[in-house]
């Protein structure tokens, strides 16, 4: 009684709870069909094995609110042990959560076992954050150590019940986004539970409920615990959302971004910088929701090219500014480096920047050596949106929209007679100058 109590002043779920709602397939409507045959085979596997199974998490919650789910997650009774025994075609994987990859041919589920919550797992490190999360336990405790109520409902494809231990299915209809338990002890477990906060409730258009969000301004330099490559995921995730463009002002508006980078703050400005990176999310938006993937790295070097646009201020006529160009990409680097962005897309990113100097030279042989570079597509759509932006003449990117469609035996003759169109055509009088030794990169293809 007393412990109910204080459940409930706290905002936890009670054992009341134990009990769950179940809601027959007349209410929720989910369509068998709509469960992946992976997941329904390893479901019923796992049902004549004589455990529990059920679909858990993001695939339900998608379901409900009329979205195809982009993966099934499977969760049951049995260890990663016994399920790695049931299932000739899978492997454990994890070590903070141990779970177990079940194959049928390409397609794959992941399959959980129950977890307790954390206050069963002595696991904890001083502010409260947790290290391991592998304590096992019952059904409506794995619901009670999910994050948001809408992510805490099981299916059962045998009964076709949904099993609710948290309120979740009201919230599904009410559009809600509800974090479980004491909102500011679940961030201090986990915070990147707020970042997925906001990419959740901008992917799926759910309000986040206040008591919720009200402690996020106080608790967003909890992120700045959070290890780098963690944080790096999650923000890939909300690029991958189709809502970066929204999920960022988010971000920004509670102070997640200092976390990620302060860069993100410019979308607040109402600057030219700020029209750019607006400019860039919007695109990448358009991308992933007509099903075109986008590359990390043409992102981050948008977020980060203002840092280089600034120090560069070239003059297309001073031949020098491909140096110039080379100097604004080496400072900005570094100021890159100290950020989560792996090392592995570095290269990637000052290639883009530096294609941003070789595509305003249209004389000659360069424009086809140009084509040629490994980033040359990523250097051009880069490009493209400068030119939106007004950054460079649109000129400019229509010569090279027409001239990387000209077929290879063409392209001499086409270039004789185009060759002329403004772009960084050196003077003569400076090119006549004995040339200084220059520390300049060099591309492969140059
Ligand atoms: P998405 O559609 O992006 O996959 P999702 O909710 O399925 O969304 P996952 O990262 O696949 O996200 O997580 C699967 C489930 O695991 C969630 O629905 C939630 O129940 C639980 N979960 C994930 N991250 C956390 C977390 N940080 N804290 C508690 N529970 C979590
Ligand atoms: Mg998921």
């Amino acid at each position: 009684m007393i412990k109910r109590l204080i459940d409930r002043l706290m905002g936890q779920p009670s054992e009341k709870m134990s009990s769950p709602l179940r809601i027959s397939f007349d209410e929720h409507n989910i369509d068998v069909d709509h469960i992946s045959p992976c997941a329904s085979r390893t479901i019923a596997t796992l049902h004549q094995e004589g455990h529990e199974a059920y679909v858990v998490g993001g695939a339900v919650r998608d379901l409900l609110l009329g979205f195809v789910p982009k993966d099934f997650d499977v969760v049951t009774d049995a260890t990663p042990e016994e399920v790695r025994r049931i299932f000739r075609n899978s492997r454990i994987i994890g070590r903070r959560f141990r779970l177990v990859h079940v194959y049928c041919g390409r397609d794959m589920v992941e399959v959980s076992t129950f977890r307790a919550p954390h206050e069963a797992s002595n696991s904890k490190d001083r502010k409260g954050r947790l290290l391991r999360d592998n304590t096992f336990g019952s059904i409506n405790e794995d619901a009670i150590r999910r994050d948001f109520t809408v992510n805490a409902l099981f299916y059962d494809p045998r009964s076709k019940e949904v099993l609710d231990f948290c309120g979740g299915y009201v919230d599904t209809q009410k559009n809600l986004l509800r974090i479980i338990g004491a909102p500011v002890q679940r961030y201090r477990e986990d915070p990147v539970r707020m970042l997925r906060a906001i990419r959740l409730s901008e992917k799926l258009s759910l309000t986040i409920d206040s008591k919720t969000k009200s402690p996020f301004k106080k608790q967003a330099g909890l992120l700045d615990g959070v290890p780098t490559a963690r944080l790096y995921d999650e923000f890939i995730k909300v690029v991958k959302s189709g809502s970066l463009a929204s999920a960022v002002e988010q971000i920004v508006a509670f102070g997640f971004h200092s976390a990620l980078f302060k860069k993100l703050d410019e979308v607040k400005a109402r600057s030219k910088e700020g029209d750019f990176l607006r400019l860039v999310y919007k695109k990448t938006d358009e991308r992933i929701n007509s099903g075109k993937s986008v590359s990390p790295a043409f992102l981050f070097a948008a977020v980060f090219w203002p840092e280089v646009n600034k120090r560069w201020k070239y003059v297309e006529s001073d031949p020098k500014y491909m140096g110039a160009l080379v100097r604004a990409i080496d400072e900005a680097s570094i100021g890159l480096s100290q950020t989560f962005i792996p090392k592995r897309l570095i290269a990637d990113i000052r290639d883009i920047w530096y294609l941003q100097g070789r595509l305003l030279n249209r004389r000659g042989k360069k424009p086809t050596q140009v084509l040629r570079h490994t980033k040359f597509r990523a250097g051009y759509d880069f490009l493209e949106l400068r030119g939106i932006a007004g950054e460079v003449p649109e000129e400019l990117v229509d010569w090279w929209t027409r001239f990387q469609d000209i077929e290879p035996e063409d392209r001499e003759s086409w270039l004789e007679k185009n060759t002329k169109l403004g772009g960084a055509e050196p003077k003569k009088r400076v090119r006549r100058r004995p040339r200084k030794k220059r520390n300049i990169e060099i591309s492969p293809d140059q």
